[in-house]
């Protein structure tokens, strides 16, 4: 069984990235600039959001964080957003999901200039992902694609299942897995599939985004298949300075000696997801996706 180092691949990225940056820098162009709006006090956003700033720094980015309150409505927000659209200085930006309540978070992504959209998330983006043409790609299905392609993990005709059909993850990745190039076969499971273990049993490569910790164990799994852990759920933990820990959708113990690849949770997807952001920026500050 081969580990997937989610780390050590996403610090291979930033430093080709930093790289990057450098030379555009010497060129005598500005430094990509990413934006974050974070509502609330979420603890798990406030996590993800500060890598994301420090991922930046790392790499010689710049970035602002703009902090609201929870009680913010929708139509400030919706300025908020504007502002940034329309601010030259700003490459891209994301605005950290989930949102509160009172706010539809559907008709907020609608908001964002699709060329700002390093997120991947406005349906102007994901439309052009399913038509193959050029679009910001989810970071977190750009991260695992990018995974399978530095592992050389065969993808032509195999069968692919994922578990999940979210917008951000299991949908996304699914229009990813059977593109002309990586030309899997793909079964996309949900809440409402039946006979879910037999579809994975037919699968060469699983990949779990369900997010129900554990539920991947190894009477689902066909000797010598891939699997890549999307999941990442926070379970009660005294023996933790945190208090917590995090497991995958996978479980990692029962199926590892079974499979012929396997992403770790943490260090596997995590960690990627924040790289294919920055990647995504990066293209935003050259233009590379829209010329405007
Ligand atoms: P979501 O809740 O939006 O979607 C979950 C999907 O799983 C739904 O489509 C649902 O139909 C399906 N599902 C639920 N129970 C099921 C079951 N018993 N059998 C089959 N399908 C079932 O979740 P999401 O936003 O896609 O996230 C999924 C997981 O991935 C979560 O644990 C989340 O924290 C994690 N995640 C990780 C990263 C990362 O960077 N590693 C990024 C995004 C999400």
């Amino acid at each position: 069984m081969t580990l997937i180092d989610g780390n050590l691949i996403s610090n291979q990225i930033k430093e080709e990235v930093k790289e990057k940056v450098s030379q555009l820098v010497q060129a005598g162009h500005k430094q990509p600039h990413l934006a974050a709006i974070l509502v609330g006090n979420d603890g798990a956003s406030q996590t993800y959001v500060g890598h994301k700033v420090k991922s930046c720094e790392q790499v010689g980015f710049k970035s602002t964080l703009i902090r609201c309150e929870d009680t913010i409505t929708e139509n400030e927000l919706i300025q908020q957003i504007h502002q940034l659209n329309n601010n030259p200085y700003i490459d891209g930006f994301i605005v950290q999901l989930p949102l509160p309540k009172h706010i539809d978070a559907d008709k907020i992504l609608l908001e964002i200039d699709a060329s700002k959209d390093v997120d991947g998330f406005h349906p102007i983006n994901f439309g052009r992902m399913c038509l193959n043409l050029p679009a910001y790609i989810p970071a977190t299905p750009m991260g695992i694609m990018t995974l399978i392609e530095r592992y050389k993990i065969e993808t032509a005709g195999k069968h692919c299942v994922v578990i999940g059909r979210s917008n951000i993850v299991g949908r996304p990745m699914s229009v990813l897995m059977s593109r002309s190039g990586i030309d899997c076969t793909v079964t996309l499971c949900h809440s409402r599939t039946k006979n879910l273990k037999e579809e994975c049993l037919r699968a060469d490569i699983i990949i779990a985004a369900l997010g129900k910790p554990q539920f991947v164990t190894k009477d689902m799994v066909k000797p010598g298949a891939v699997i890549i852990d999307v999941g990442i759920t926070r379970l009660e933990d005294a023996s933790k300075k945190s208090g917590y820990r995090i497991v995958g959708d996978v479980d990692f113990e029962g199926v590892k000696d079974q499979c012929s690849f396997i992403t770790p949770v943490p260090g596997g997807v995590g960690p990627m997801t924040v790289v294919s952001l920055l990647l995504n920026t990066l293209q935003a500050s050259q233009k590379l996706i829209y010329n405007n």
